[in-house]
C-alpha cells in the first residue's frame, strides 16, 4: 500500500533527543523528493514552529516549512477557536504558548475565565495551580495539550504536561478535554492541514500510546519505529496491533 499523505511525530522517530537518525533524514528526503505531503505531529506545546524548524535546519539535515510543524499548542488554539468556548483563558504553559494564544486572538484573564488552556510550565507556582483550580470548578473549561507525564531529559524523566494535570485533576475532580495524541482533535485538524483524505493517509511514531493509537483510534494506518519509546520486547503485549512495524526508518519500502 502507498500511502499519499505521512503524519509523522518527531522525537524518537525523527531523532533521539540530541541523537541523529540518519535513515530518518532519508525518509524526510524521499518523501519531500517524491513530492508526497506530510505533516510533524508533537505532542510537545514548549516549542513553536519557527522553532522547531531551526532545530531540524541546524542540528539535523532537514529543511522544512513552518506550516509542516503542528504541535498540540497550535491544535489547542484551532479548537479552541472551533469551538468557539468565549476569548478569555488562563494559560498555563511555556512563553511560547501564550505568544501563540496571544496572537490567536484570546486575551489572558486569570480570575473568570472561559478556560484554562495547561500545558507543560517549567516555571508553573503554586498560585497558579490554585487560580487554575478555582477557574475549573466555577465553570471554566479545562483544555490540556497533552498527557505525557514523564518529560526525558539526559538525566532522567521529569514532570510533563500529564503530571501537572494530575495535580489539576486531583485538586477540582475535573477530567480534561486533551488535545495531543492519541485524541482525535489533534489528529482531526492535522488530517485537515495535510489536505488528504484519511485513507490515504500514515501515522508514522514510536511510541505505541500516544503515536500508534492516535492512529488505530482514529482509522488511520500505523507505521511503529522502534527507534524510541516502545520496543521490541513490548510487541507481543499490545493490545491492537499496528498495520506496520519497522526497526527503523530504512526498512520502509513503499515510498
Ligand atoms: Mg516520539
Amino acid at each position: 500500500m502507498r500511502y499519499k499523505g505521512y503524519l509523522i511525530d518527531l522525537d524518537g522517530t525523527i531523532y533521539v533527543g540530541k541523537k541523529r537518525l540518519h535513515e530518518a533524514e532519508s525518509f524526510i528526503k524521499t518523501l519531500q523528493q517524491k513530492q508526497i505531503p506530510f505533516l510533524f505531529v508533537t505532542n510537545n506545546a514548549t516549542k513553536s514552529p519557527e522553532m522547531v524548524q531551526t532545530f531540524l535546519q541546524n542540528s539535523l539535515d532537514i529543511e522544512v516549512n513552518i506550516s509542516q510543524i503542528y504541535t498540540s499548542g497550535l491544535a489547542a488554539l484551532d479548537y479552541l477557536l472551533a469551538e468557539k468556548l468565549g476569548n478569555k483563558g488562563f494559560v498555563i504553559g511555556e512563553q511560547i504558548l501564550k505568544e501563540q494564544f496571544l496572537n490567536a486572538g484570546f486575551i489572558e484573564e486569570k480570575e473568570h475565565p472561559n478556560f484554562v488552556l495547561q500545558a507543560l510550565d517549567t516555571q508553573v507556582t503554586y498560585n497558579d495551580l490554585k487560580m487554575a483550580s478555582l477557574a475549573i470548578q466555577q465553570g471554566a473549561k479545562y483544555i490540556v495539550t497533552n498527557i505525557d507525564k514523564q518529560y526525558p531529559t539526559e538525566k532522567g524523566f521529569v514532570p510533563g504536561a500529564g503530571a501537572i494535570k494530575e495535580l489539576l485533576v486531583a485538586a477540582t475532580r475535573v477530567e480534561p478535554i486533551i488535545i495531543g495524541k492519541p485524541s482525535s482533535i489533534i489528529m482531526n485538524h492535522a488530517i485537515n492541514r495535510l489536505g488528504v483524505r484519511k485513507e490515504d493517509v500514515i501515522m508514522v511514531g514510536d511510541n505505541y500510546q500516544t503515536d500508534i493509537l492516535a492512529g488505530i483510534d482514529n482509522g488511520i494506518d500505523t507505521l511503529l519505529t522502534l527507534t524510541g519509546v516502545t520496543q521490541k520486547s513490548d510487541i507481543p503485549h499490545l493490545p491492537k496491533v499496528p498495520t506496520h512495524i519497522v526497526n527503523d526508518l530504512s526498512e520502509w519500502n513503499y515510498l
